[in-house]
Formats: C-alpha cells, structure tokens, sequence
C-alpha cells in the first residue's frame, strides 16, 4: 500500500455517519490531518498485523483500535476517519505502546494529530472531551501546578476512608510538616516563582495552545488571559 503524501486523492469512505455534516467539511477537517508535517513520519502503509492492537491498552479496555486508525487514514476514508475524530481518538491514552508496529508506522502520533485539529477547529467531540479538564487546565496555567492539598476534601473522596477527614481538617499543619519550604502550600501543589509562569504563559501563549483553549472552553481562555494580563503588566511585559 503506498504511503499517504497528499489529500488531492482523498476519496469517499464506505462508512456513514454524522450526515448533518457536509462532506466537505468532513474532507477539509481530514486533510489538516494529513498535511500535517508530522503524518508522512507516522504512517507507512498497514500490514494489518493487529500488532499495534495487541499492545494497545485501550483497546483492551475499549471499543477502540489504532489499526482501525491506520487502515482509515490509509485508506484516506473521509468519512470514516470524521467519524475517528469525533469519537475514537479520544479513548487512547497516548502511551505510545503502538510503536512496536513492524510497518514503523506511529498510530498514537496519529492520535495526537487528530486531536489537535480537533481542538484547533473546534469540533464537538474536543469540547466534550476536555469539559471535565477546565479545573485542572486553569490550575496548571495560573498557578503553574496541577492538582493541589486543598482539593484533597472527604466528599470528593468518598472511598478513601475516614483518614482523609483528619488530612483535610489538619491539611495546613500537615503541609508545615514538608522540608522543602516551596510544598507549604495548600493551594498549589508547590510554590512557583511569578517569573516561571510567565515564561509558561508566554510559551503557550506563542505556541498557540493559548487559542487551542480558545476553540473549546472561550470562558476559560478569558480567565486565564485576565489572571496572566495582571502578572505581565506587573512584569512591565506587554505581548
Ligand atoms: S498510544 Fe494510543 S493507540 Fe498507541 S498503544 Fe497507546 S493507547 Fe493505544
Ligand atoms: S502494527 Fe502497524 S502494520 Fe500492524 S496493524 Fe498496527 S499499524 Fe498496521
């Protein structure tokens, strides 16, 4: 099977679904996948040996395959591989695991294009998927720290006994207890200086993964830009 270099020869796939969509539409989502720099690097062709899918984690556990991914883009299936951004991709948990494919193909790198051009363009799917991000994401990018002591509370852990009640009741004291000074937060997993969070804002700013949150969570994107907008101004920075 020869390997996929251009969208001039993308044709119509066998595979309905999402009718409501022009096809199009579908075709120019599709060819952002596969005139990403990275796509001629990620995929040979497909013996369709099924070893991807054997060491594949979620496949295990869900109605998921990277075969199914490389067959479709191969195969330049339009609606099929549609189909793949709106659902699919969104089960893989990106271990990379699929790169013991004899073929040298990259299903998982495969994933990570699908992903962000659904992000990127906005899809329902990327929405969906990312709603339940929205407090870890505004965590990492104002306070340059992910989960923090303070979310450790005994109704958000039901299931992890009666000991988390003395944790959260006490979390300051225990906190105290850490060596390193930058742990005695409760409200940050650590202490991160103000100039290493401008230099992240300004990094996802350049790299755009600032308007990436943009296309999915616009609320979001307007948190951020005013808690950064502060700091910068403060910083005598101005983008
Ligand atoms: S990166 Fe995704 S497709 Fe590849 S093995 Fe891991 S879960 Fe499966
Ligand atoms: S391991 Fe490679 S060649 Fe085999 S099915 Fe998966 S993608 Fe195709």
């Amino acid at each position: 099977m020869p390997a996929p270099t251009a969208t001039a020869d993308l044709k119509v796939g066998d595979v309905a679904g999402y009718a409501d969509i022009a096809f199009e539409e579908k075709q120019r989502i599709v060819s952002l996948v596969i005139d990403d720099p990275r796509f001629t690097d990620y995929l040979y062709g497909c013996y369709e040996c099924g070893i991807c899918v054997a060491a594949c984690p979620s496949a295990r556990f869900y109605d998921f395959s990277p075969r199914r991914i490389a067959q479709a883009l191969a195969r330049r299936d339009v609606r099929l591989v549609y189909q793949q951004i709106q659902e699919d991709i969104w089960e893989c948990s990106q271990c990379f695991s699929c790169l013991r494919c004899p073929r040298g193909n990259n299903p998982g790198g495969l994933v990570t294009i699908m992903r962000e051009v659904a992000v990127n363009n906005g899809l329902a799917s990327a929405r969906e998927a990312l709603e339940g991000y929205s407090r870890i994401i505004y965590k990492i990018m104002s306070t340059g720290t992910q989960v923090s002591p303070d979310m450790l509370q005994p109704d958000a852990f039901p299931d992890w006994g009666p000991e988390v009640k003395d944790v959260s009741d006490n979390l300051a004291l225990w906190r105290r207890a850490l060596p390193p000074e930058t742990l005695h937060t409760v409200s940050t997993g650590w202490d991160v200086s103000d100039q290493t969070l401008i230099e992240l804002y300004l990094i996802w700013f350049e790299t755009g993964a600032l308007n990436m949150i943009g296309e999915v969570d616009k609320g979001l994107h307007m948190i951020l830009e005013e808690v950064m907008q502060d700091r910068l101004e403060e910083a005598g920075i101005e983008i």
